[in-house]
C-alpha cells in the first residue's frame, strides 16, 4: 500500500463528460483530461460564484490547493476552447459528499464523506450481509440514480 490519499469531496458529477468540437476529423482531434474535482472547482467558484475559502472548504482542502486545482482545470478549458480540443470529464482523487452502497440483496442507503474517510461500512445496515458495495460514479456505469443495469 502507497500512502493514504487525500480525498477532495465533491457534491456533483457533470452528468455529460465528454465535449467535442464540431467539424474536426477525430484522426486530429486532441483531448484535454479534466478531473472530477476539477470540474468541482469551476462548478463551485465559477458557477455558484463563492469565495475561494468556501470552495475550498466544500471540498475539504486546503486554499492554496484549490487554487491550484482551480487553476489547471481553466487552463485546460481554455486550451480546449481555443485550440479546438475535445474535453474528457473523468478520473481523480475524490470521494463524493454522500456515497451510496447497495448490498448483494438490494438494499441501498447513503454514506456521508465523513463516515466514508473515517471507517467505510463493512455490513449493510439492513440485513447485515458483508456483500455490499459503493456506487461507483464514473466508468463503471454510473447513471443519474446510480448504478446502471444493462
Ligand atoms: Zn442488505
Amino acid at each position: 500500500m502507497g500512502r493514504i490519499p487525500k480525498w477532495r469531496r465533491v457534491a456533483s458529477i457533470p452528468e455529460v463528460t465528454y465535449f467535442k468540437p464540431a467539424g474536426i476529423p477525430a484522426r486530429i482531434l486532441e483531448e484535454v483530461c479534466l478531473s472530477v474535482e476539477e470540474a468541482e472547482a469551476i462548478r463551485l467558484k465559477d458557477l455558484e460564484g463563492l469565495e475561494q475559502e468556501e470552495c475550498a472548504q466544500r471540498m475539504n482542502i486546503s486554499r492554496p490547493t484549490f487554487h491550484r486545482v482551480l487553476e489547471s482545470a481553466r487552463n485546460k478549458l481554455a486550451d480546449a476552447l481555443l485550440n479546438g480540443k475535445a474535453i474528457r470529464i473523468e478520473g481523480g482523487n475524490f470521494e463524493m459528499v454522500m456515497r451510496p452502497f447497495r448490498c448483494i440483496n438490494g438494499h441501498e442507503w447513503d454514506v456521508p464523506f465523513e463516515t466514508m474517510i473515517a471507517m467505510p461500512p463493512r455490513f449493510c445496515p439492513t440485513c447485515n450481509t458483508p456483500n455490499i458495495l459503493p456506487i461507483q460514479p464514473l466508468g463503471l456505469g454510473w447513471g443519474r440514480r446510480g448504478w446502471r443495469r444493462h
